[in-house]
């Protein structure tokens, strides 16, 4: 093997505990955050006038990550967007794509801020003082604690267990966080080693997970 193939099974050989999950589960969700885990650009900022299509690279990458999203859906399983950025900005850009959005649609929900003043504080005072996170100022660090808040979220309202869930997200605080919190089968997109980032990485992903799944 050479030196290159080695590098870049490292960054994907974390599905072996996997295995023993896609024999027994029958119902997972597939949980994923959206710049730069579904996108290869980040969509802040980005000007509603331009063609989004930029941001997913182009038109084949979207036409796969669909593929790959039908087949999910289409075997029972359930697709949400946990997100920072704005619902309703994604949702404008997912349903431009092509990518419907609600109940037995591709994607069933968006979880995110829903004005933009929770991009930064995504906890309210009264929800830092119930939650005992009062001393952390660093939006990052209370984000992936607020991804965690829409992970729980899911699982009740999907009656599932936490393993159940597969979630996907491209900054390892949230990824730890998830994990800290029981969702053992988060998976961090992008990697140095392997030079991928963003969609690039998740389609690989992606096509290997369902491929376990046999989905
Ligand atoms: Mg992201």
């Amino acid at each position: 093997m050479d030196d290159s193939i080695r590098m870049f099974n490292k960054s994907f050989n974390d599905l072996h505990f996997l295995q023993t999950l896609a024999n027994n589960v029958k119902k997972y969700v597939f949980v994923f955050d959206f710049d730069l885990t579904m996108t290869i650009k980040s969509s802040d900022g980005w000007n509603k006038n331009k063609n989004f299509i930029e941001l997913f690279d182009n038109e084949e990458k979207i036409e796969k990550l669909k593929m790959y999203f039908e087949r999910i859906v289409k075997s029972g399983h359930i697709i949400y967007i946990n997100t920072r950025a704005l619902i309703h900005d994604v949702k404008h850009i997912l349903t431009t794509i092509g990518f419907e959005i609600g109940e037995n649609k591709l994607i069933k929900e968006i979880m995110g801020s829903e004005q933009v003043h929770v991009i930064y504080y995504p906890f309210t005072i009264s929800e830092l003082n119930h939650y005992g996170l009062s001393d952390i100022s660093n939006s990052t660090v209370l984000w992936g604690l607020k991804k965690v808040t829409f992970l729980n979220k899911i699982v009740e309202r999907e009656q599932i267990s936490a393993p159940n869930v597969l979630f996907f997200d491209d900054i390892d605080i949230n990824i730890n966080t998830a994990k800290l919190n029981g969702f053992s089968n988060s998976f961090l997109i992008g990697s140095n080693d392997s030079g991928i980032y963003g969609l690039d990485y998740l389609l690989i992903k992606l096509e290997q997970i369902l491929q376990l799944f046999e989905i």
